[in-house]
């Protein structure tokens, strides 16, 4: 688990040239993911398994209604009323990158109390930011990821917000955050979803797992890139912020979906989730 954790923080925080990181992608998606295009008018990518027609919505209704019973009713955010500045969320996002929530939050809290502005942390020296996140692991580069993004909104807009983000489509809010280093397409799903309050699934460790003990992926080997533009081709927009927040905590806590079957939470009974047979 230690290793898959570390490969992950390397892959989002790494410091390649934001060219070499795009390079990267590209080759990544020839090799495992076919081309991504979008569908006529409508901001959905299309799935890398095109044929492969689960989950129906209706699966993915009935997962929700049974992750429900178990786990309670998740309430989406509306835009009205998720006010969290999108620099929060983003700075929250990448110290939340492969480790734990309450961890992230710590880390999080801490650095805004020693730096209550983004002015602040924007002249900051780089050790005394790291000092106030390194709880969370790999300091040294999420400060310099944090730093970077504030001296790029500096120099071309001359202000420390991404309230600007509101007004892009999906696709552009993605392109605007991956081009920052340390910020990959999971970090930017998550800012679309719990700050920008779209309709994106974010596919972390979890959700993955889970997804393919599901069968909602058709083979074992698919990746979590193809696994994320499957789901999000897949799941019905009104249903997406619930599911994910869903599969999360469950694959923390079932003895069935967590890692191993270790749940590192208290473990629920049973896993209410139905298995398809196909
Ligand atoms: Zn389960």
């Amino acid at each position: 688990m230690k290793s898959e954790v570390k490969n992950e923080v390397k892959r989002e925080v790494q410091s390649t040239s934001p060219l070499k990181r795009v390079k990267s992608e590209v080759k990544t998606e020839n090799k495992t993911v076919p081309r991504v295009s979008r569908n006529k008018n409508t901001r959905t990518l299309s799935s890398p398994f095109p044929k492969y027609k689960l989950p129906t919505p209706a699966m993915a209704y009935r997962a929700l209604r049974e992750l429900e019973s178990v786990h309670g009713i998740k309430k989406k955010p509306t835009n009205t009323s998720n006010s969290v500045p999108v620099l929060d969320s983003l700075v929250r996002t990448i110290l939340s990158q492969n480790t734990t929530d309450i961890t992230s939050a710590r880390a999080f809290k801490q650095l805004k109390t020693r730096f209550p502005s983004y002015e602040e942390i924007e002249v900051a020296k780089l050790k005394d930011i790291e000092n106030e996140i390194k709880c969370c692991g790999l300091a040294e580069k999420r400060a310099q990821v944090i730093q970077t993004i504030l001296h790029t909104l500096r120099r071309e807009r001359d202000e420390l917000s991404m309230e600007y983000l509101h007004k892009l489509s999906d696709e552009d809010v993605k392109k605007e955050l991956c081009r920052f280093k340390g910020v990959g397409p999971k970090t930017a799903a998550c800012v679309l979803m719990f700050c920008l309050c779209r309709p994106e699934f974010p596919v972390d460790t979890h959700v993955w797992r889970i997804s393919k003990r599901l069968k909602w992926v058709p083979s074992q080997a698919a990746t979590r890139e193809q696994t994320y533009l499957h789901l999000n081709a897949r799941i019905p927009d009104e249903i997406k912020y619930q599911l994910h927040v869903h599969l999360v905590e469950h694959g923390k806590c079932c003895k069935k979906c967590a890692k191993n079957n270790k749940p590192r939470r208290e473990p629920i009974p049973f896993c209410p989730l139905t298995v398809d047979k196909k």
